[in-house]
């Protein structure tokens, strides 16, 4: 069977779970009322009506139970088409129902498809299985339940909806159900509050994240690595102001263009400024501010700028979709004959810094223009020139890729690079682009060797596009287990008891000494607890002081993920975690 077959049957098999559903309810609950029942992602849900009563999560073993029977009746799913006017007397005690006939009478339609299974009519168009022996007992569950609005108005009653998981095996509902709690228990919001890595407060503003000391601790142990990472290849950096003019946005063509992901404008000594939505204008000001020749190309600049956008309120989530975050971008300005090498300058860049943050596979993604369509700036031969620049690159990276003809921005081909997420998904961690717009509208310049005034090309290279979602990301990767380099507390000192104390507040100044990120937990508390603590915010290295460590100059050590401890004096402790950094 191909994919797609595979698909459609999966959902005529989930489908058709709804009815039994509503079958096994109706048999159950003699005066629920019922409204729909779709096929869904990883399953089916109906929507019932229960009274004023309702029911409990407790009431769907029950529930359960009921349809297991009715499947092993092998009940067959039979089809009949009523006139409106016959459904409509059909459905006279299904208020729900009645307003679905109503609503194709309006639409002009005549008849009215029905299904039966056992006791249950439903109007409903299929298809499903034919018998309930098509369906297997040990391949579904029922999930739980939710409030829903009827027709999802919030004007309309609110409906309680069961949802139930099914596949077509069990093999496969257990492996779904795995994964679930893989993902639960990977879920960013849920680790960051555990190891007190950030927090959202609505006082402070949603969408609008403050990054605790773990989270922090971490993050410039990401930013600090960037920075001396980029130094290395010759990058300079510059920080530029979070709000900018008006005018500013004006040339680069953000407030005709992007101005609906703009926060609203600042009115201040009749001026209108923008709390900045990228970095790049004020980028293209720094170029400006002194003339350049062919010999300072290639010029890469990069800031860790903090840019804010515009996004719905239900579109927020945790780290992944914010309104304020950083953005480590970075803008090089070069000749066409440097593109390439700078587009495998920026791929070696990009493999140094996912190895070390413990990425495996990324993907590559190529978006190029669509010769047909006039929708681009710049100049048809540059696009042609840096399009061919790109692919070339990516081939002599040894890169796999995809292309996506037709996928460009209006004012530049790009380059997505798209991590793997534990569960196979790929996530957009990276981008770079070049911009036939900025170099225009910001009329930049260089000199060049025939002393001719040329315009330099313009890539953008976001390594990190958002510290922020990149960060959800790490979390997620590593269920908050993180290289030791970049784990918030890379040691944590747990004392026995109170005669302990003065040790291990010496012993922790020691490491903070050798730049390792110590804490310490002397509360009066059992050590069992303190281990489980100290576990739970995932620290690398915990060591627990008592007597003994006192007495000799070993020092037990517990490494996260170990039950067993190892002894090692304090010079091997650090000269091992100096090497893991
Ligand atoms: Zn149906
Ligand atoms: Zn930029």
């Amino acid at each position: 069977m191909s994919n797609k077959e595979n698909n459609e049957q999966l959902e005529i098999i989930r489908h058709s779970f709804s009815h039994v559903l509503a079958a096994a309810v109706k048999e159950l609950y003699p005066d629920v009322k019922f409204a729909i029942g779709p096929a869904i992602d990883n399953g089916f849900y109906y929507d019932f009506d229960f009274g004023k009563d309702g029911i409990k999560e407790e009431d769907l073993k029950a529930i359960e139970k009921k349809m297991k029977h009715l499947i092993k009746q092998n009940l067959q799913f039979s089809n009949f088409d009523l006139q409106l006017n016959e459904a409509l007397e059909k459905m006279k005690n299904e208020p729900y129902k009645q307003e679905l006939i109503n609503d194709l009478k309006k639409a002009g339609e005549k008849e009215v498809s029905f299904y039966k299974l056992g006791n249950f009519e439903d109007l409903c168009k299929g298809p499903h299985v034919e018998a309930t022996n098509k369906l297997k007992a040990d391949a579904f569950k029922l999930d739980r339940i939710a409030g829903a609005y009827w027709k999802g108005s919030e004007k309309n009653n609110m409906l309680t909806r069961i949802y139930g998981l099914a596949f077509e095996s069990k093999k496969e509902l257990e492996e779904y159900i795995k994964m679930r709690e893989e993902m639960e228990a990977r879920n960013h919001r849920k680790i960051g509050a555990e190891m007190g890595l950030f927090m959202i407060s609505n006082e402070v503003g949603q969408g609008l994240p403050i990054w605790l000391p773990n989270g922090y601790a971490s993050r410039r142990a990401l930013e600090d690595y960037v920075l001396s990472l980029e130094r290395r290849y010759g990058y300079k950096h510059i920080l530029t102001p979070v709000i900018n003019k008006k005018e500013l946005f004006e040339t680069s063509g953000h407030l005709s263009h992007y101005k609906e992901d703009m926060y609203a404008p600042i009115e201040i000594d009749d001026e209108t400024y923008y709390l900045k939505p990228m970095s790049c204008p004020a980028g293209m000001m720094a170029y400006k501010h002194e003339p350049k020749s062919y010999r300072d190309l290639p010029l890469k600049i990069g800031e860790l700028g903090n840019v804010y956008r515009y996004e719905k309120s239900g579109q927020l989530h945790g780290l992944q979709r914010v309104r304020g975050f950083t953005q480590n971008d970075a803008h090089i300005f070069c000749t066409d004959e440097q593109l390439t090498d700078q587009f495998l300058e920026v791929f070696e860049l990009l493999d140094i810094f996912y190895k070390a943050v413990g990425f495996e596979k990324y993907t590559f993604r190529l978006s190029l223009s669509d010769e047909d369509s006039d929708k681009y700036v710049g100049k048809r031969e540059d696009w042609i020139k840096a399009e061919d620049a790109m692919r070339k690159a990516l081939k002599k990276a040894g890169y796999e890729f995809t292309e996506a003809k037709g996928e460009a921005a209006f004012y530049g081909p790009k380059v997505d690079i798209q991590a793997i997420n534990v569960f196979g998904k790929e996530d957009s961690v990276s981008t770079v682009q070049v911009d036939f717009n900025l170099p225009e509208r910001f009329d930049l310049t260089y000199i060049d060797k025939d002393g001719q005034e040329k315009r330099p090309f313009v890539i953008h290279r976001a390594l990190i596009g958002s510290f922020e979602r990149f960060f959800s990301f790490l979390i997620e990767y590593h269920a908050g287990k993180f290289p030791v380099w970049f784990a918030p507390v890379q040691v944590k000192l747990i004392s026995v008891s109170e005669k302990h104390i003065e040790y291990v507040q010496k012993l922790a100044q020691e490491f903070r000494n050798a730049q390792i990120r110590t804490e310490v937990d002397i509360n009066d508390e059992t050590v069992g607890n303190k281990i489980r603590k100290a576990t739970q915010e995932k620290v690398p290295y915990m060591l627990v002081i008592g007597d003994q460590e006192i007495d000799s100059d070993k020092l037990s050590v517990r490494e996260r993920g170990s039950r067993d401890t190892v002894d090692l004096s304090k010079e091997e402790l650090i000269d091992k975690i100096k090497r893991s950094v």
